[in-house]
């Protein structure tokens, strides 16, 4: 059997409704499989503070008093999800064989924690949770999450279809992990690049336990154009490929023109000239955005700013 301390790494932002909850199924979770030898006994739920206003790290504070299953990371300020859970995961690297990240409002079913730990145990370094369906969300969420996949792919965003981050990752791919040193974030975009033996576990994805959602609109679509952006540079071709066609259309239009004027016939129309000048002009403004966009990516970048700050860690004394 491999080494078998896993790590379960849970970001919270505001999370305070949920979280004595999910503690309480997270500890049974991790007493069962430790009772079943499929992990060991140093196995921990470590939660990441993402600079929460309310009573979180207090909270945390208190479970890692109560019980040493408990750790957690509290960040120096509020750095969104991905940024939050690296910092668990990177956290975590050291101490353990595997992690499984998990969102706190146990919308990921615990009970998939299982079928990860076996498919690890079977050989697979990343193995990723997989909505099996999403009936239980409202259409508006439907419609926009599988676009959302959808038009990721066609834009050259390669990643899992249904899979957000839920996911189990060995050592091995941390360590793979840790080597990507991007600033532009989209975990579930960079650990298919890693590569090594990856699996699938099918889950239900339920509704958030307590609290509210920390992702209004406004996050899901600049979280979409990050993941584009920070994964492919495909916009900018089919840009390419568009201005190539403009131009095209443009020759076919003079030739068109001048045959018109050969044979005498007045060229009439105001609207198609002010028409046309409107659709150039929004195509230069889009592609002006696109390039834009990257050039932002590369600024931010080069820079090199870090990816979080920790300001305290809670952990057994050895680990510390
Ligand atoms: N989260 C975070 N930092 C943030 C926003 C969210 O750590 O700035 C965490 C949050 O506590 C939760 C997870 O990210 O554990 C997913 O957030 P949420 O459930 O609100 O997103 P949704 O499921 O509605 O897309
Ligand atoms: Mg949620």
């Amino acid at each position: 059997m491999r080494p078998n301390t896993l790590y379960i790494v849970v970001p919270c932002y505001n999370e305070e409704a949920v979280l004595p909850e999910t503690a309480r199924r997270l500890r049974q979770k991790l007493e069962e499989l430790t009772r079943l030898g499929q992990i060991s006994p140093r196995s921990r739920v470590l939660f990441v503070n993402d600079g929460s206003q309310d009573g979180t790290w207090m909270l945390i504070q208190a479970l890692h008093a109560q019980c040493e299953l408990f750790s957690g990371v509290d960040l120096s300020r509020n750095r969104g999800h991905q940024n939050a859970l690296l910092a668990g995961l990177m956290t975590a690297k050291d101490r353990c064989d595997m992690v499984i990240s998990m969102d706190a409002d146990l919308q990921d079913d615990v009970e998939a924690v299982d079928a990860m730990v076996e498919k690890y145990h079977a050989g697979c370094d990343v193995v990723y949770g997989v909505r099996a369906s999403r009936k239980k969300d409202s259409f508006f969420k439907r419609f926009t999450a599988e676009g959302f996949y959808r038009v990721m792919n066609a834009l050259g965003a390669e990643t899992v279809f249904n899979h957000a981050d839920y996911r189990l990752m060995s050592r091995a791919a941390l360590e793979g992990l840790a080597q990507f040193k991007e600033v532009n974030l989209f975990l579930r975009g960079i650990v298919p690049l890693i590569g090594y033996t990856s699996a699938t576990v099918e889950y239900e994805r339920g509704e958030r336990f307590a609290g509210e959602s920390k992702y209004p609109l406004k996050k899901m679509v600049s979280f979409a154009l990050e993941g584009i952006t920070s994964l492919s540079t495909r916009p900018i071709r089919i840009i390419t490929g568009l201005g190539v066609l403009v131009f095209f259309v443009s020759l076919a239009m003079l030739v068109v023109f001048v045959v018109q004027w050969a044979l005498g016939m007045t060229v009439q129309g105001w609207a198609s000239v002010v028409c046309s000048v409107w659709a150039i002009g929004g195509l230069i403004l889009l592609a002006l955005g696109v390039v834009g966009e990257y050039i932002g990516k590369i600024y931010l970048e080069t820079k090199g700013r870090p990816r979080f700050l920790i300001r305290e860690i809670l952990a057994d004394e050895e680990e510390r």
